[in-house]
């Protein structure tokens, strides 16, 4: 297991002072000096500073179906080769991908874009895998979370992922090649009440195992869906990943899906946080994330921009 090959969220943070992941700031308080403290020494390599544990999240900050959520600095995934000091804050708000907490660093390139994608092989076990060392992004996520759908959004084809859900590919890590340099990788969902027990805990077992053992992933990509409350199955999942310390990404799908308060639905963004607060304790920074709707194309963009400076990275270290 070569862990010190993957990228880890890391953060260098400096300030409380919240920003807003749509662009406009508020400036709501001063920013008070860095305090460093080391990480564990699998991530030793990485620094983060603890601020307060505050989020402001307005309900009367929807303009134009837009969400403005503001966020204090310590809860930004700043990506390696970028920082964050103490009096910039307009300058990382800036920087902050819209809808996400997560900040671009120089490594994100021009090469962010797809310009084809391919379908390349099923396997089904980890061994299997393609061999050729290219980076790789897995996606995962509950059944009918809209992982199909992401990923096609991401590709720009309407029916790439139709071949993971073919009969007998369902079980199957199938992988996906992207411009001939990395590839998406699509895991089998899980927690599908129709799954025999026997199946499910094969799934995971292997799912777990390709987690663990695969060399060139350089993040697993964890798709949570924003119009229902925060399940048990997906908190586990997370917490796994991040007590494993396997690098994750967020993805938090159906965004564009804005339940009535009145009827006593809780709006996307409102899942959203709840869903970090829950898992908050099983991580040492905060990981990033990313709001995304496969109807608006909400967060293509910035995935693939995402995508593209933790491959960067990647591929330089
Ligand atoms: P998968 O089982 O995780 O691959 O999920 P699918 O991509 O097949 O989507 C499951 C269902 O959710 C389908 O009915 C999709 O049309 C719907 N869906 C997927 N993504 C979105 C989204 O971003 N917004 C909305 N409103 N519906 C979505």
């Amino acid at each position: 297991m070569l862990l010190h090959h993957r990228l880890l969220p890391r953060l260098l943070i400096s300030s409380s002072t919240p920003v807003n992941t749509s662009l406009l700031l508020h400036r709501t308080s001063d920013c008070p000096s860095p305090t460093r403290r080391i990480l564990s020494p699998r991530s030793s390599a990485l620094s983060h500073v603890a601020a307060p544990q505050t989020i402001d999240h307005s309900d009367a900050d929807e303009l134009l179906g837009e969400v403005q959520v503001q966020l204090p600095l310590d809860r930004l995934f700043v990506p390696p080769g970028a920082s964050v000091s103490a009096g910039d804050t307009e300058a990382v708000t800036a920087r902050v991908l819209k809808g996400s907490n997560i900040v671009l660093g120089p490594y994100a390139r021009g090469d962010a874009n797809v310009i084809a994608a391919d379908f390349v092989k099923s396997s089904v076990r980890p061994d299997d895998c393609p061999r050729d060392g290219l980076p790789e992004f897995a996606l995962v996520g509950r059944s009918n979370v809209g992982k199909s759908s992401l990923l096609n959004s991401l590709v720009r084809r309407k029916r790439l992922a139709l071949t993971s859900k073919k009969p007998g590919k369902t079980q199957c890590i199938n992988h996906f090649k992207v411009n001939d340099s990395w590839y998406l990788v699509d895991l089998p969902g899980y927690g599908y009440a129709a799954a025999p027990q026997e199946a499910r805990t094969n799934w995971d077992e292997f799912t777990r195992n390709y987690f663990v053992s695969r060399k060139n992933l350089v993040s697993v990509f964890l798709l949570i869906d924003a119009s229902i409350p925060a399940k048990k199955i997906d908190l586990d999942y997370a917490s796994w990943l991040g007590q494993n310390k396997v690098p994750m990404t967020l993805v938090f799908t159906k965004c564009d899906k804005r339940k009535k308060k009145k009827n006593g639905g809780k709006r996307p963004e409102e899942n959203v946080e709840n869903f970090q607060s829950l898992i908050r304790e099983y991580f040492e920074a905060a990981p990033p994330w990313i709001m995304t709707s496969s109807v608006t194309n909400q967060g293509r963009d910035e995935i693939l921009l995402h995508m593209s400076q933790l491959r960067n990275y990647w591929l330089k270290h």
